[in-house]
């Protein structure tokens, strides 16, 4: 069990571990129905892949951590994007493009019992424009006899072709060998971090909520230094800002100002832009649009936000269009939709007219500063002795489940694990998550607490 695994540790192993920074990032590019997912199923261990055949249909995840022999990487699928677009050539040679832009290296997949296609080429072409590594895995290689149809993609000029059978495992480690052997070490898509250096803040929501306005507002009136790493993208992909007489990092800018105008299949890349942004930050702004309801979207992208486990605030834009009446909805709207989050901080703000952007500040150091927190494990534990004693777990059959011990496992955000006698209810788990927020702040953090019951 990984959380105890790494109780056995001392807290500068597990800070070690907190801070060994981005990991790596593998996208799984290639046309539809070459096999993307059930490899991407395939290298993520699961046992039945996930089959998509609704067209458009987009999946909230499109990034995995994975690993392999040991190093832990980030795995990007492409494969949710839609199956049946006109024009499929062109876009799944731009997918290619968006994915590439996101990632290390890329696995390309190609099926070899069909052979190279045109549209196979037109990707080879935005590959090598690129300058990102490649593996080029020749899939649906599914025993030996089909091998020979692998060694014929040596005509994509990609290098070898590593033959694979996604369905069935064959030739898999070989392949993920070939691409950990081209991955660096930590992630440089985002310029490469110094540990220490400014801190990583995502701007993300849903499109037309302000993100490029408020970039540009907090860029336009301060300085800027457009982060230039050699071999790194082509465009940069993160800007510095000045904020408060301080740099921050802020990530994946390119994503928010260069648009993709699609139609479908819009709210996939949406969904991996914010999902790949988050991967790099340690604290995201989510803006909304206060002038107009809520949506289901807004709601997701805070969720990709915890489910990252990343610092959150959130930014309430183009507070100029908020009446009266239009106040007295959103309040509503926030006790109802966002009810999960009620720690996170709010600033109301316009990047328009500059109203309250210096109030951003605060809330983001409030923010990283509770996704820092440590608390030692005698506070932690004199607190839950006085948390148990006041209101005990409920009766199960007769017996009591009795909480023995809790310890902080990590940082970053915080994650608690409980050891306890027995099962402990859902109620009580979130009524101690709601205690450790209540003694200990965690403003701006999603904390995690888990149980281990001992016998
Ligand atoms: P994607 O569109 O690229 O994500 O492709 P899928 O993973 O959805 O696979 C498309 C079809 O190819 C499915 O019917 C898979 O079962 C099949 N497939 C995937 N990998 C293999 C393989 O290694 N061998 C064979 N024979 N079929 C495969
Ligand atoms: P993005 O898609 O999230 O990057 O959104 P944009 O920054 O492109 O903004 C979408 C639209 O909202 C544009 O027409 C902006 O001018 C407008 N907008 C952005 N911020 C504000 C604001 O604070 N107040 C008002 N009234 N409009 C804004």
């Amino acid at each position: 069990d990984e959380d105890v695994a790494l109780l056995g540790r001392s807290e500068d192993d597990l800070d070690a571990l907190v801070d060994e920074g981005p990991l790596p990032v593998l996208a799984v590019i290639g046309r539809p129905n070459v096999g993307k997912s059930t490899l991407v199923n395939r290298i993520l261990g699961r046992r039945e892949a996930v089959v998509e055949d609704v067209p458009g249909v987009t999946r909230d995840r499109v990034t995995y951590e994975a690993d392999w022999a040991g190093r832990r990487f980030v795995l990007v699928d492409t494969g949710g994007w839609e199956r049946d677009a006109k024009g499929l050539h062109l876009r799944v040679a731009e997918q290619a493009e968006i994915a590439i832009e996101l990632a290390d290296a890329v696995l390309f997949v190609v099926d070899a019992t069909v052979g190279a296609t045109d549209t196979d080429e037109a990707v080879v072409k935005v590959l090598r424009r690129s300058g990102k590594p490649v593996v080029l895995a020749a899939n649906k290689v599914d025993d030996a006899r089909t091998e020979a149809d692998a060694a014929m993609l040596w005509s994509l000029g990609l290098g070898e072709p590593h033959p694979v059978s996604a369905l069935h495992g064959r030739g898999s480690g070989d392949m993920l060998d070939a691409a950990l052997a081209v991955l660096p070490p930590i992630s440089q898509v985002g310029g490469g971090y110094a540990p220490g250096g400014p801190r990583r803040v995502a701007l993300v929501g849903r499109p037309n909520v302000g993100k490029s306005s408020l970039l540009n507002k907090a860029v336009g009136s301060e300085r800027v230094v457009v982060d230039e790493v050699a071999g790194t993208t082509r465009d940069p992909v993160d800007e510095m800002v000045e904020l408060a007489g301080r740099t921050w990092r802020f990530v994946d800018t390119a994503g928010i100002r260069r648009r993709v105008h699609q139609t479908r299949g819009a709210d996939f890349y949406a969904s991996l832009r914010t999902q790949t942004a988050l991967e790099k930050a340690e604290v995201a702004v989510v803006l909304m649009d206060a002038g107009t309801p809520i949506t289901e979207q807004d709601v997701r992208v805070v969720q990709q936000v915890i489910d990252a486990g990343r610092a959150l605030v959130i930014a309430y834009n183009k507070w100029d269009t908020v009446d009266e009446e239009r106040r007295y909805y959103l309040e509503r709207e926030i006790e109802q939709d966002l009810v999960q989050v009620p720690w996170a901080p709010r600033v109301n703000i316009s990047a328009r007219t500059g109203r309250h952007l210096d109030r951003l500040v605060p809330a983001l150091d409030q923010a990283l500063e509770s996704w820092d927190t440590r608390v030692s494990t005698g506070r932690l534990n004199s607190f839950m002795g006085e948390l148990v004693a006041a209101h005990p777990h409920p009766l199960r059959g007769g017996k009591q489940p009795r909480v023995l011990f809790a310890t902080q496992a990590a940082t970053r955000p915080p994650r608690f694990v409980v050891f306890a006698s027995g099962f402990l209810e859902a109620g009580y788990r979130r009524f101690i998550e709601r205690r450790l927020r209540e003694t200990f702040g965690f403003t701006g953090t999603p904390i995690e607490v888990s149980v281990r019951v001992r016998e």
